[in-house]
């Protein structure tokens, strides 16, 4: 595990980003909200848009990695070396009943989740799980052109779920007071509702449930609440146990993608997946059949987050 060298480089980068987000918001295309000024030249058109901010949001979800690595997930570390031997040692003729008593690895279910789409890789993001039999989920963001409106319908089409990132995905915004993020909350839900013909009841905070943007503002408080409020309001959240580190930078290499998700996927039976669907993360893409094969290997089913599913939560709501 790396948590530690990357916490100072974590509050650094935030920094920086939590400045860009100022500037421009995450992956918005200029297009949309009111996001005041797009200010610097963003080299090109739409699509390269989502290149540039798109990353900082991104590193500020990489931010609560460590503390995903760090320890209180329940079947993180200690238990289970290798989950077969029990069986082996346990009674030599009688091993073949034991299995039936909940061999661990029997059950191991991995949720794939994607970041901040649609994006230029939704597309090949999609064809990938189609080509290997499996649902995942896209906690999206609000993009009105017609080509992310029919990616949303692509998505939902091919039975994957689209989960609540909120419309704007903009820190200064959404972390100034509960009554803002749920309001962006709301505006994804009915621009959903009206795309795709349904909402969601699933959401993912942008940067994490233990996001530091509101308390670096000087508002601790905010996240505390906000958990609470989105439990009421009825939404189930989700942050992640397992990170891709596709956020560590822009562009991370593939093998890092692999060695990570393969890395901390040991020793679990339920894993979250942190990905980011967002158009300059090509190697994400890439690492995309490696990991999914990598972890049938490992002995994974693959499932679509849902309300009721298991769930990873930095910061509890009760
Ligand atoms: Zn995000």
């Amino acid at each position: 595990m790396t948590p530690r060298i990357p916490r100072l480089w974590t509050v650094t980068a935030a920094a920086i980003l939590a400045a860009s987000f100022l500037v421009s918001g995450c992956g918005r295309e200029g297009a949309s909200s009111g996001n005041s000024g797009g200010a610097s030249p963003s080299p090109s058109g739409a699509s390269a848009d989502q290149s540039m901010p798109a990353p900082a949001a991104d590193q500020a979800e990489a931010d609560p990695s460590p503390a995903a690595g760090s320890g209180l997930a329940p079947g993180s570390s200690g238990t289970q070396t290798v989950p077969v031997e029990p069986d082996v040692g346990a009674s030599g003729a009688d091993a073949q009943r034991e299995p039936a008593a909940g061999p661990p690895e029997a059950d191991r279910i991995a949720y794939l989740t994607f970041d901040d789409g649609p994006s230029g890789n939704t597309e090949s993001i999609l064809r990938i799980l189609r080509e290997s039999g499996i649902k995942a989920t896209f906690f999206v963001t609000g993009k009105e052109s017609e080509t992310d409106k029919e990616l949303y319908r692509r998505i939902a089409a091919e039975g994957h779920k689209l989960g609540n990132h909120t419309y704007t995905h903009d820190y200064t915004k959404l972390y100034k007071e509960p009554g803002a993020f749920m309001e962006d909350v709301r505006r994804l839900d009915r621009f959903l509702q009206e795309t795709v013909g349904q909402g969601s009841d699933i959401l993912r905070f942008p940067g994490g449930s233990n996001t530091r943007l509101g308390r670096r503002k000087g508002e601790p408080w905010i996240m505390p609440q906000l958990v609470k409020r989105v439990r009421a309001e009825g939404y189930q959240y989700f942050d992640w146990n397992v990170t891709s580190t596709d956020a560590a930078q822009a562009v991370q290499p593939k093998a890092d993608i692999i060695s990570s998700v393969m890395a901390l996927a040991r020793g679990k039976e339920r894993i979250i997946v942190l990905m980011h669907d967002v158009t300059v993360k090509k190697t994400t893409v890439e690492a995309l059949p490696e990991v999914i094969r990598g972890l049938k290997d490992m002995g994974f089913r693959f499932a679509a987050l849902d309300k009721q599913s298991f769930t990873t939560q930095f910061l509890k709501s009760d």
